[in-house]
């Protein structure tokens, strides 16, 4: 898992820049590549205090990285150990706390090297045995956005059903909070096997079978979660969804999943948006497209109409000669740009309406404009161009 920044560094949430300075100053010559020549551990504890520094000294993206967390600062997967993500400059970048979720175990906190438990994915979800128990699962829901959401960034109240931590024993799964060391493992929650192979001798370490890995067995079961700790209940969750998000991307909400047996960490709430397509714009990246018919002597003649936008109405001109499939621009009426502050635009394609009803008199009327000598295209092609067969016989010659 990515750890938090402030984390990283040592400091608090609310730490001065002179405190983040001074604590990255230690931290980066400590690991610094010169003094640990040769050193991954030191190398990659040095790229990270350099992102977190890199964010954290920046008050605007300090700012984003609060609100959002690393989704908010678009932090590279760089220091999760690179692989398929690291660099990537796209949309789902920012995201990239989901992707460290699904390459976990890359980076061990201690640095040790893979144990067969990973590599014969025999740990199931284990995420190192930083925190007591066994952690909770993640949570996937999904969040039904509208275009008008999606422009300006909404905040949503959810209420999700989920494995929470039992009120009757505060999660320890005991009646009494009692619980005595695991004898199999004496504590350690987990256990060695030494095996023969023909490439010589492995150390299989396993979650102890006894414990689960817990290192400690429960006495007198609570009775309100049978001793699990955990029992399903409903919470409401407060999601900041950041303006421009697409349909498919998600949020990671660290520690908002599953709650975890008898004191184990929780997994985290992943908010995967889903765009509710728009019944008047079409979204292209951070534009909104707008179909509008306008008659025929309004295209020539010009004029002003109202256009709905993402904002309300708005007052257009379509300027004289206005040929149809014109797209004229609204500035700032799209999308709010993921990163930064200024919004997209709307685009107005502008149609031309043809009316299936007619009165005998409008028929007149257009009947009369037939006749005029400008209305007609040939009219046109025979001044200032080339006709079609000419242009064809140019072509093909
Ligand atoms: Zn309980
Ligand atoms: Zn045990």
């Amino acid at each position: 898992m990515k750890r938090e920044y402030y984390e990283v560094l040592g400091v608090s949430r609310t730490a001065t820049k002179d405190e983040i300075k001074k604590a990255y100053r230690k931290l980066a010559l400590q690991f610094h590549p010169d003094k640990n020549p040769d050193n991954k551990d030191a190398e990659e504890h040095f790229k990270e205090v350099n992102e977190a520094y890199e964010v954290l000294s920046n008050d605007d993206k300090r700012r984003r990285y609060d609100q959002f967390g690393h989704a908010g600062v678009g932090s590279s997967a760089a220091s999760s150990g690179g692989g398929q993500y690291g660099g990537a400059t796209d949309l789902n970048d920012i995201f990239s706390a989901f992707n460290d979720m699904f390459s976990g175990g890359k980076t061990r906190a201690g640095g040790a090297p893979f144990g067969f438990e990973e590599v014969f994915g025999g740990g199931g979800g284990r995420r190192g045995r930083a925190s007591s128990g066994i952690p909770g699962t993640d949570l996937k829901i999904r969040l039904k956005l509208s275009l008008e959401e999606i422009a300006k960034g909404v905040e949503k109240t959810l209420k999700i059903k989920k494995q929470v931590s039992c009120p009757e024993c505060k999660g320890s799964g005991s009646k009494s909070g009692a619980a005595e060391t695991c004898q199999t493992c004496h504590g350690a929650g987990e256990v060695r096997q030494a095996s023969k192979t023909m490439f010589g001798q492995f150390v299989n370490i396993a979650a102890c079978p006894t414990c689960g890995g817990e290192g400690k067995i429960i006495k007198d079961r609570c009775t309100s979660c049978y001793g699990e700790g955990i029992k399903l209940g409903e919470v409401t969750v407060k999601v900041t969804v950041p303006s421009g998000v697409e349909d498919g991307n998600y949020l990671t909400l660290r520690g908002q999943g599953n709650s975890g047996p008898r004191g184990g960490a929780a997994g985290d709430l992943l908010v995967v948006i889903e765009e509710i397509p728009h019944e008047l714009f079409s979204r292209h990246g951070d534009d909104v497209v707008y179909s509008l018919a306008v008659s025929f002597p309004d295209l020539v003649l010009g004029t002003k109409v109202e256009v709905p936008t993402l904002d309300g109405a708005v007052k257009l001109t379509i300027p004289p000669s206005t040929q149809p499939e014109t797209m004229l621009r609204i500035p700032g009426h799209g999308i709010g740009h993921l990163r930064g502050s200024s919004r997209g635009d709307q685009y107005v394609k502008v149609n031309v309406f043809v009316p299936k009803d007619l009165s005998h008199q409008d028929k007149d009327i257009l009947k009369e404009l037939k006749k005029s000598s400008g209305i007609s295209p040939t009219a046109h092609n025979d001044k200032n161009s080339k006709g079609f067969f000419e242009k064809a016989r140019d072509i093909f010659s």
